[in-house]
């Protein structure tokens, strides 16, 4: 498995963290989640009592004040144990949001609850008519004396039934395109309006409570629009963008290794002919490829954290990180679950769950077409 040059004793620590909470908290109750198509508000505050939450989060508003690579440790801890029903990323995500564009009151409102699990956040973005053509998003933030008046519906939202607090991109100026949005921070406890419409039912990823939403002449406070200036939305989600293909990149990578540990599992118990699974040369190339694979991932992904780290990181870069590690991710999981043979296709086996979680990463995040839609731009360049 790769060894992440960049890791420090202090990560190992924080990845012993963090393997011993996802042990000793979530696999027990994996399935019991899995039937109720959540993860209780419980396991988040504990998480954030642990630091999981707020490893990145100011120390000022009750994080640990450390680099990105201590949230990368928990994607990769958490895709290890074969799981993406935990919306951790999405929480994360939102958090470098506030972070990022918050003024000092919303940082100290937002962060310290978000740190601590107390508020488990989400993001909408998508809407039914529109997902990858966010600049057409119909929801609207209308200012209204110190409030505004937020009316639209919002689907596939992760976490979207469980979210206390969630960044809502909105048109505050509906007749124009990127220059109208804007990204409003909307507290969903006992918001009249508001409502949680359907929990999803998804081939995959089914611990997770993705939603549709509606926003029916919701109230907020002008002080809960993110930052200080209207119109602002297009411009913050696009200055993110980077961090989360990568987070996506990470989540794929550690799926990527679960799928190759429980497979080598399987594959050497297994026998046919007279011998085991893996004494076939076609598994021992297989699973060569897959190896490689995964050791191809983990570099490029290393590459872009170093250059995350340093401001560096191209949001074209960003884009490969996410369709290549999505797609390698696909490969590898249905190599691994083919040398399961027919056990492989049965839920028991978690080889079946990784094959049905990782088609979604193709999708979320921006299309894999759009990410290649960004890089080709890129290189159309005079
Ligand atoms: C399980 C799950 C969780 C999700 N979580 C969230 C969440 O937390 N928050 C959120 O806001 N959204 C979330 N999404 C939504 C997700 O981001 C969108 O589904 C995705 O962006 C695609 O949008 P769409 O479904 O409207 O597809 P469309 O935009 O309608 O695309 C349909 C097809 O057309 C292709 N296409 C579109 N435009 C182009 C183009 N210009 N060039 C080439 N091909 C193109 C797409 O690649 C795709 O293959 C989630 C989705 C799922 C399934």
């Amino acid at each position: 498995m790769p060894t992440h040059a960049w890791m420090t004793d202090d990560h190992r620590a924080f990845a012993d963290t963090v393997k011993r909470f996802l042990s000793e908290e979530f696999q027990p109750n994996r399935d019991t989640w899995k039937e109720a198509g959540m993860i209780p508000k419980d396991f988040w505050r504990k998480a954030g009592d642990l630091g999981i939450l707020g490893a990145t989060v100011p120390e000022e508003h009750g994080g640990l004040g450390l680099s990105y690579g201590f949230d990368v440790v928990t994607f990769l801890e958490q895709g290890r144990i074969g799981d993406s029903g935990w919306g951790f990323s999405v929480h994360n995500i939102a958090t470098h949001y506030i972070a990022a564009y918050g003024t000092e009151q919303q940082r100290a409102r937002w962060l310290p609850k978000l740190a601590s699990g107390e508020m488990v956040a989400a993001i909408a973005m998508t809407e039914p008519g529109t997902g990858s053509d966010l600049q057409a998003v119909k929801t609207t933030a209308i200012a209204d004396g110190n409030e505004y008046c937020l009316n639209g519906s919002k689907t596939f939202i992760t976490n979207g039934a469980s979210a206390d607090l969630i960044v809502t991109v909105a048109k505050t100026d509906p007749k124009s395109r990127s220059k109208g949005v804007s990204l409003m921070v909307v507290e969903t406890g006992g918001l009249e309006g508001f409502s949680v419409g359907r929990k999803l039912d998804k081939m995959g990823m089914r611990r997770n409570d993705t939603a549709e939403l509606s926003f029916d002449n919701v109230r907020i406070p002008r002080t809960h629009l993110l930052g200080d200036e209207e119109g602002q939305g297009f411009y913050q989600l696009m200055k993110q963008l980077p961090w989360e293909r990568l987070i996506l990149g990470y989540g794929a990578l550690g799926a990527s290794e679960c799928a190759l540990a429980v497979t080598l599992d399987y594959v050497r118990e297994r026998r046919a002919f007279g011998q085991r699974i893996m004494d076939f040369q076609n598994t021992r190339f297989r699973l060569a490829e897959c190896a490689t694979k995964v050791e191809i991932l983990a570099a490029f992904l290393d590459a872009c954290l170093a250059e995350l780290e340093r401001g560096t990181l191209r949001a074209e870069k960003a884009a490969m990180a996410k369709w290549w590690g999505s797609q390698a991710q696909c490969e590898i999981v249905d190599e691994c679950l083919q040398l399961h043979g027919g056990y492989g296709y049965m839920n028991e086996y978690l080889i079946a769950e990784l094959y049905a979680d990782a088609r979604v990463q193709k999708i979320y995040g921006g299309t894999n077409e759009i990410m290649k839609e960004l890089i080709a731009r890129g290189l159309d360049k005079d």
